[in-house]
């Protein structure tokens, strides 16, 4: 039996693009670990960091040190940017943002003896299968692409333009997941923007709340201008929309936000959270947020402390802004040195420390829900719908929901028991 080596870089559109592939190759090909000698090696990149750009590098020259034979794939972002070039050239087939439904038969017909191109045409793939092995959690990717351009972002051209599955199809693949998996968490790269030419994101959520077997359904990130009121209701309704909303802020000011082409200021970020806010009490709601952007300077990042502070997230994915050849900001003037980011990330993390702490406490013998990701003799652990990660007393089986009662909340985690 040939054997193939995954390696998954990035993000939760890359895991779920890589089940799909991996549960169809398990039918034909033994699947070996990355450090083993393979006949097909195969790796999801990235391009969003630095670290994710590198580690393709090594494990692309990996592959081909470990069998100088071997097919080797490459998909994804950094694949799409790259394309077929010096660095990419002993890569045997490069799929870019389109055609991922078809490597698994391009990979077959290599082993017959056809000859591969890099394919070109954007469209929605259907990427569907019926079970997400090892996962108590499956992500659904429901839309693809993205056309904001944000001046620091690569992923437009990376990924291409937007567009979105068809609403019967995924309606009949969350169908097939809810039999082994509780939770969906809907991805995509710009996920409020789902429009199938018919149906938008809140028809979509309609459809997916009449499964029964689905216990929650989460969204992986969403723009602020895209949570409509009818979105808000739907979660405020009804127990099976996780309470939890992941909204990119980038910056909290608003010449930043310009520089970023980020389409709101401040002042509408900040008062649609207040609404949501008012409407679901209980909701967490966090963010990503870039520091050291080019023309940040002293006062620009004061008042994103300062906004930061009065808006207080539940948790922040802070990152220091990295450039990218090919997009807008590259080209700005007033870059700043990584010492400087380095530090605005560490302000960051101070501010933020006490209150993700002092939102976790607000829970303290409230009743939550946690889908059990891990259990021992003693504990069971998983995140709870708010999504913090628990350790409650008690038993259960994984993959399980089940009640929690939020006991203590210190720095390093929350405890409670299974109610
Ligand atoms: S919305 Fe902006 S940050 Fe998000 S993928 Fe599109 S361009 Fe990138």
């Amino acid at each position: 039996m040939k054997t193939f080596a995954m390696m998954v870089l990035g993000c939760k559109v890359n895991d779920y693009e890589a089940t799909y592939l991996r549960n169809k190759l398990l039918n034909d090909y033994k699947e070996v670990t990355f450090k083993e000698v393979a006949d097909i090696y195969i790796i999801f990149t990235c391009c969003v960091t630095n670290i994710a750009e590198a580690k393709t590098r090594k494990m692309l020259h990996r592959a081909r040190n470990l069998n100088p034979n071997a097919y080797i794939v490459a998909v994804g972002c950094l694949a799409q940017i790259k394309g077929k070039n010096e660095e990419f050239k002993d890569i045997d087939l490069v799929i870019g943002s389109n055609h991922k439904d078809e490597i698994y038969d391009l990979i077959n017909k290599h082993f017959i003896g056809n000859k591969l191109e890099e394919l070109n045409k954007p469209k929605f793939e259907k990427l569907f299968f019926d079970h997400y092995p090892g996962k108590s959690r499956a992500f659904l990717k429901i839309q693809d692409g993205c056309n904001q351009f944000c001046s620091y972002c690569i992923i437009p051209y990376a990924r291409g333009s937007e567009r979105s599955g068809n609403y019967v199809d995924l309606i009949n693949q969350a169908n097939l997941l809810s039999k082994t998996n509780k939770e969906l968490v809907l991805t995509g790269i710009h996920t409020g923007r789902y429009f199938d030419g018919k149906n938008h994101l809140y028809d979509l959520l309609l459809g997916l709340n009449e499964i029964k077997e689905l216990k929650t359904i989460r969204l992986s990130s969403i723009e602020i201008n895209e949570i409509s009121n009818s979105i808000i209701d739907l979660m405020k309704n009804n127990n099976k929309l996780a309470h939890h909303l992941h909204i990119p802020v980038q910056s909290a000011s608003n010449k930043i936000l310009k520089l970023m082409n980020r389409p709101y200021t401040i002042e509408e970020y900040i008062n649609r959270i207040n609404y949501i806010r008012k409407e679901i009490p209980d909701i967490s709601i966090s963010t990503d947020l870039i520091v050291g952007f080019p023309l940040e300077d002293d006062e620009a990042f004061e008042e994103t402390l300062n906004n930061l502070f009065k808006i207080k997230f539940s948790f922040i994915h802070v990152f220091p802004y990295a450039r990218k050849k090919g997009t807008k900001a590259d080209s700005y003037s007033g870059h700043l040195d990584s010492s400087v980011k380095k530090q605005r990330v560490s302000k960051v993390f101070e501010l933020e420390k006490n209150i993700e702490i002092e939102f976790k406490k607000s829970f303290i013998n409230k009743k939550l829900e946690l889908l059990i990701e891990k259990k021992d003799d003693q504990y069971v652990y998983g995140y709870v719908k708010q999504y913090f990660y628990v350790k409650a007393k008690g038993s259960g089986n994984i993959g399980d929901l089940v009640d929690v009662i939020i006991e203590e909340v210190n720095e390093l985690e929350v405890l409670g028991h299974v109610a």
